[in-house]
């Protein structure tokens, strides 16, 4: 039978099709709660387009779509430095490769489930689409926390984790890169291991070392792409970032590079964050004290509180679990830029954002706010970038390096931030001008969910019942 023209028993109207495929994603994913939401929040946008393609309904494109094509799960153990035996959980979601091989970071945290994973795996799809390079969607990791751990005791874990995941990945298969906990000294020591075991030096994970196959400004492109798509929301209201007041949570790669892009455009970051407080440095964070944030957080591996021992006019507001807000979302400013976790805007926090006469909200980290605090930055008509766009400069970096391994050549630094940059302002443009289609102005959550969707969609009607 032909996908494009088959017609599943009883055709329902958009909005009841959506809910009932929503209705067996939250029965058939008991407490992933993560990805219940990532896919409510994309359903919600897809009723506009489903209006008009009922092509997609015939197909069944929601069913397949949330439904990963292939789910690995698998032990990793390994030695710790007193001899004791630690086991781990690895996971690989591959997601969807309509469009290419499956292309998403590794995560490293003791947070990590299956459905913090597949959250992120689903949310790569729309986003690895939107960069217009030839990426599916994937994402991995652990629930091993690279904290506290000697540099030998993360390489005897990634060694093991590597020894189970080579045997699914691949250049042109299953592309992984890094996340929360998995930066240049994890991506060297996975490449190692697959290396060895496959006697084969190619492409097959992305963020590696400049004299090894890493491409130029990998490590600063999330960072550095969220604030040239900041750039161009401002400028679709005829305003820019110079002299804006800025908040930043984390303080790890995506942080960081957020911040020297603020400060390449002349904007003023007063804040960053780890899991244990929030720094409020009212003067300013410079490019000095970047610097020393960068040796804090990827050298001495320290925390964050040190910052405020070091400049004495910053203050150091410890994470407090009874309070029911981050203090970090209640300083006045002009934009925000979350860049730590999952759900870390909460609606009060929203509420506080917007009390305090917020103008923008660029999201640096996935799905940092949570359903309710998005649709109120939406009514407020607040310029809201949301994750899967704003912070696709990561992967599309990524995109590039694959394109220059498979090439074997190495592009200067000026050429892939040239590129970075383009692809975020065609991104932009392409979300702006999607929302506007579809009847929804300014909406960059509708012009994310159904840019992203479409190219997805029309590649698997294409390619049949796979
Ligand atoms: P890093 O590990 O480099 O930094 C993460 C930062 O966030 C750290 O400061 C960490 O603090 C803080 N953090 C993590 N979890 C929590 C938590 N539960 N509560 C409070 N703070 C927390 O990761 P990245 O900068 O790479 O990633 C940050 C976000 O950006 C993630 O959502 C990631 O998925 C997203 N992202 C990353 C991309 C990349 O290229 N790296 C690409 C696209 C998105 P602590 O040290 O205390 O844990």
């Amino acid at each position: 039978m032909n996908p494009r023209v088959m017609t599943p028993p009883g055709i329902k109207a958009p909005a009841d099709y959506i809910e009932s495929v929503m209705i067996s994603v939250e029965a058939k994913n008991p407490a992933e709660p993560e990805f219940h939401q990532a896919v409510r929040e994309v359903f919600d946008s897809l009723r506009l387009v489903l209006d008009k393609h009922p092509e997609f309904q015939s197909a069944r494109i929601l069913e397949r779509i949330v439904e990963p094509e292939r789910v690995l799960m698998f032990r990793v153990p390994w030695f710790d430095d007193q001899g004791n035996i630690q086991v781990n959980r690895g996971f690989r979601i591959e997601m969807n490769s309509a469009i290419g091989p499956y292309k998403g970071g590794l995560r490293f945290h003791p947070s990590v489930n299956l459905g913090i994973l597949k959250f992120l795996a689903f949310e790569q799809v729309f986003k690895n689409s939107l960069t217009t390079l030839p990426m599916g969607g994937g994402k991995g990791g652990s629930d091993f926390d690279p904290k506290g751990k000697s540099d030998n005791e993360v390489m005897r874990f990634c060694q093991s984790f590597m020894t189970e995941l080579q045997r699914h990945i691949g250049p042109d298969t299953d592309v992984p890169a890094g996340d929360i906990g998995v930066g240049g000294r994890e991506i060297g020591f996975l490449f190692g291991q697959y290396k060895r075991l496959r006697n084969e030096f190619t492409g097959v994970l992305t963020g590696k070392g400049l004299g090894w196959g890493g491409s130029l400004i990998r490590p600063e492109a999330t960072g550095y792409g969220c604030v040239y798509f900041a750039n161009e929301m401002l400028k679709s209201r005829k305003d820019s970032l110079e002299g804006k007041t800025c908040l930043v949570s984390g303080s790890g790669n995506v942080s960081q590079y957020t911040i020297e892009k603020l400060l390449d455009f002349g904007a003023k970051p007063v804040t960053v964050s780890d899991s244990n407080g929030v720094i409020y440095d009212p003067d300013g964070i410079d490019r000095e004290k970047l610097e020393w944030i960068i040796e804090l957080k990827n050298v001495k591996r320290g925390r964050i509180r040190d910052y405020a021992d070091r400049y004495k006019k910053a203050i150091f507001m410890p994470t407090d679990i009874k309070l029911e807000h981050n203090p970090l979302w209640n300083i006045k400013a002009d934009c925000a830029f979350p860049s730590a976790t999952q759900n870390e805007i909460t609606a009060k926090d929203a509420a506080n954002l917007i009390k305090n006469g917020i103008q923008l909200v660029a999201e640096g980290a996935n799905m940092p706010s949570t359903l309710e605090a998005t649709r109120m930055f939406l009514d407020m008509k607040i310029l809201y970038g949301p994750a899967k766009a704003a912070n696709a400069g990561g992967v599309a970096t990524s995109g590039l390096e694959m394109a220059q391994n498979s090439a074997r050549l190495t592009w200067t630094r000026a050429e892939v931030d040239d590129r970075l940059h383009k692809i975020m302002t065609a991104i932009h443009k392409n979300c702006y001008e999607t929302a506007e289609k579809y009847g929804t102005p300014g909406n960059l959550v509708n012009g994310a969910n159904i840019g992203g969707f479409l190219k997805v969609a029309n590649a698997m009607l294409d390619q049949g019942l796979v």
